[in-house]
């Protein structure tokens, strides 16, 4: 049995590519009876569990086939997918994960993570984060027509590119002593995240790990975990299939 961790492929429309290699992944990759943690930012932008274009219904269909293969499946919100309800889960057949979440790979203490919560030095985002995270403001914009929740993610995807054009590297990467307090205050050895799109192992001090899973674009990120080790790899992504 293996453990496959993906995040941050942002599915979207316009790259059918990507929700070609994921199904790929699910296809060929993943195996019956394995278990999946899909760690936020799977897709680009989500407007609400009505949402009705065909694009994301192939995308539930192919989330489905994971439970009738015995795949347990956790979906864990990132930053741009925090409106993922449970009638979205329950179409999908997937778990949905409170962040953070503790569990145990290659017999090692494990925290998962989306990881924006880690870049504490982004004070603008993390108030940002503050409000489309508080559920009175989502019920607020889920009440709103569909077509309208539409332009708004557009407008947000718009507002949020042009706030990190202008920020310097380091904020937009994790706060190391934020890494080092969810790490002490959850006592885990390895702390796995996304988000920053900067897939890397970093050996940390007294045997600590922070592993990034990387985003999908030419090339995909998983990890795979079995009973013994845990592993980051990377494949290309080529002609809309996953190799
Ligand atoms: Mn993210």
């Amino acid at each position: 049995m293996i453990t496959w961790l993906i995040s941050d492929l942002h599915l979207q429309p316009e790259r059918e590519d990507l929700a070609q290699a994921f199904t790929a992944f699910v296809k060929h990759t993943v195996q019956d009876g394995d278990k999946l943690y899909i760690l936020g930012d799977f897709f680009n932008a989500w407007i609400g569990d009505d949402e009705d274009n065909p694009f994301y219904l192939d995308i539930i269909d192919t989330l489905s086939t994971l439970q009738t293969r015995n795949i347990q499946t956790w979906f864990m919100h990132g930053n741009r997918d925090f409106l993922v309800q449970t009638a979205f889960a329950e179409r999908a057949g997937v778990t949905l994960l409170d962040e953070p979440a503790k569990i145990e790979l290659a017999g090692k203490n494990v925290l998962l993570m989306h990881g924006d919560s880690l870049c504490t030095g982004d004070k603008e985002y993390i108030a940002f984060r503050q409000q489309v995270r508080n559920p009175d403001w989502q019920a607020g914009v889920l009440s709103l027509p569909l077509a309208q929740r539409r332009i708004m993610a557009a407008d947000l995807r718009e507002k949020s590119m042009s706030m990190n054009s202008n920020k310097a590297e380091d904020i937009m990467d994790v706060t190391p002593s934020e890494v080092d307090r969810v790490i002490m205050d959850y006592n885990v050895e390895i702390l796995i995240h996304g988000h920053t799109h900067r897939p890397a192992r970093h050996a940390l001090a007294n045997n600590k790990e922070r592993i990034v899973l990387g985003d999908w674009d030419k090339q995909g990120w998983y990890i795979r975990a079995s009973q013994e080790n845990i592993e980051l790899e990377a494949f290309d992504i080529v002609d809309g299939v996953g190799t």
